[in-house]
């Protein structure tokens, strides 16, 4: 029997959920949590949460993974970190992304981890900790190849170098990022994993102990090099039972746990030579019957879904017709049966096994799988299904929506 978690408040007060909604199943989050333990021990698993967890909801989540006994949580932004603190998230919690200067005391005073790339941000981090009398919690960020934030591999010593000088910070960690591992060829992966080990020498060298915590590997090469696992792996996609590619091998058995459900809200028979919706771009040349679903772009089902998703009603797939309109969208069901209120899976499976996979809406809308999950925005209630999973009692979450995804 389900349990459910609902978190949005006045009408779900009145029992009535906004027909479009999102499933989370926490069972199946932690089955994957711990999927991917086992796969990486005796590797830790930091869990990433970024961008509302991948849509599932950030401070539902982050409780989740914190009940579960994750050491530690990955974020994108300061802003995320914080939401969650003020949430009662004590778990610790790595800021990925780079840091502005005048950020630093709020990272401090929420007790968040910063990712530090240059010998001036470990400048600033110790100027700013030793003014507020507190110890800062630092991960130095190696760029191997990705050229976004970090220091390059090949000048990495004087941070290094500067990280050993400090008081007012402790150097947790050390991470770099892999830009291609989800690609079938390896070869850039490797290289870039030689560079990282290439800057850790510095620690054997000095006949130092490296920073505890070692970490570069995100789903795709979790999955594909044991050697990148390093103390600790960043598993985003992957623990939301999703694969980043057809490439990777499928070496952790998970599940998805995101489902985006709506219902029929109007029926119509539209005869042939009648176009449907904006700029009429379908027609058809026989009767058909067309029902209507309250879900569109507006929520972050893609406009470029049109006239190519397909959508579960009764047990059987039927296409998305015409241009997905802001709010609404049309589903040819040709001359089937479906009534108002019935449920239209739009992303997951139904009790038959059908099922839409968010692999194939990725693929329809020319985009990543990522950018799927994280697109659903929060006009999209989320509910959380088999909350008891993990012994956690059932309370009805009432706060208002969050980040968007
Ligand atoms: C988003 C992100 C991850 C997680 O990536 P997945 O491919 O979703 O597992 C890991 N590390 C960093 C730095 C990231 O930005």
């Amino acid at each position: 029997m389900a349990h459910w978690l609902v978190n949005q408040s006045t009408i779900a007060d009145r029992g009535v959920l906004r027909p479009t909604h999102i499933e989370v199943d926490l069972a199946r989050l932690t089955a994957n949590y711990r999927a991917i333990q086992v796969h990486v021990a005796p590797a830790a698993v930091m869990p990433i949460l970024k961008a509302n967890a991948y849509g599932h909801g950030l401070v539902e989540v982050a409780r989740h993974m914190q009940a579960l006994g994750a050491p530690y949580l990955g974020v994108a932004f300061l802003e995320e970190g914080i939401l969650l603190r003020e949430a009662g998230v004590t778990t610790p919690i790595l800021v990925l992304g780079g840091i502005i200067g005048n950020q630093i005391p709020l990272f401090l005073e929420y007790d968040l981890t910063l990712t530090a790339s240059s010998v001036d941000k470990l400048g600033q981090i110790e100027a700013a900790a030793r003014a507020m009398g507190v110890r800062a919690k630092v991960h130095l960020k190696i760029d191997t190849g990705m050229e976004r934030i970090g220091v390059h591999y090949y000048s990495a010593a004087a941070l290094l170098e500067a990280s050993l000088a400090c008081t007012h910070f402790e150097v947790e960690g050390i991470f770099s990022h892999f830009a291609n591992a989800d690609m079938p060829d390896p070869a850039y992966s490797h290289l870039q994993l030689a560079r990282f080990e290439g800057v850790l020498d510095f620690y054997a060298r000095r006949g130092l102990p490296p920073p505890p915590l070692r970490h570069m590997a995100n789903s795709a090469a979790l999955a594909r090099f044991p050697q990148a696992h390093f103390d600790m792996v960043r598993a985003g996609l992957l623990l939301y039972g999703v694969y980043p590619s057809a490439d990777v091998p499928r070496t952790v058995a998970v599940r998805p746990t995101l489902s985006w459900k709506s219902r029929v809200v109007y029926f119509k028979v539209v005869r042939p030579g009648h176009p449907v919706s904006y700029g009429s771009t379908w027609q058809s040349d026989h009767a058909v019957r067309l029902v209507t679903v309250p879900v569109g772009y507006g929520d972050g089902y893609f406009r470029a879904l049109s006239n190519r998703a397909e959508v579960i009603i009764r047990g059987r797939r039927y296409p998305v017709v015409g241009r997905v309109c802001m709010d609404q969208l049309m589903v040819n069901i040709e001359w089937d049966s479906a009534y108002n209120g019935d449920e239209v899976i739009l992303l997951g499976e139904d009790a038959g096994g059908a099922a839409v996979r968010v692999e194939e809406l990725a693929e329809w809308a020319g985009t990543v799988p990522w950018e799927i999950l994280t697109n659903v925005n929060t006009r999209v209630p989320r509910v959380y299904r088999n909350a008891g999973a993990n012994g956690r009692g059932l309370t009805a979450d009432r706060r208002p929506p969050t980040a968007d995804g």
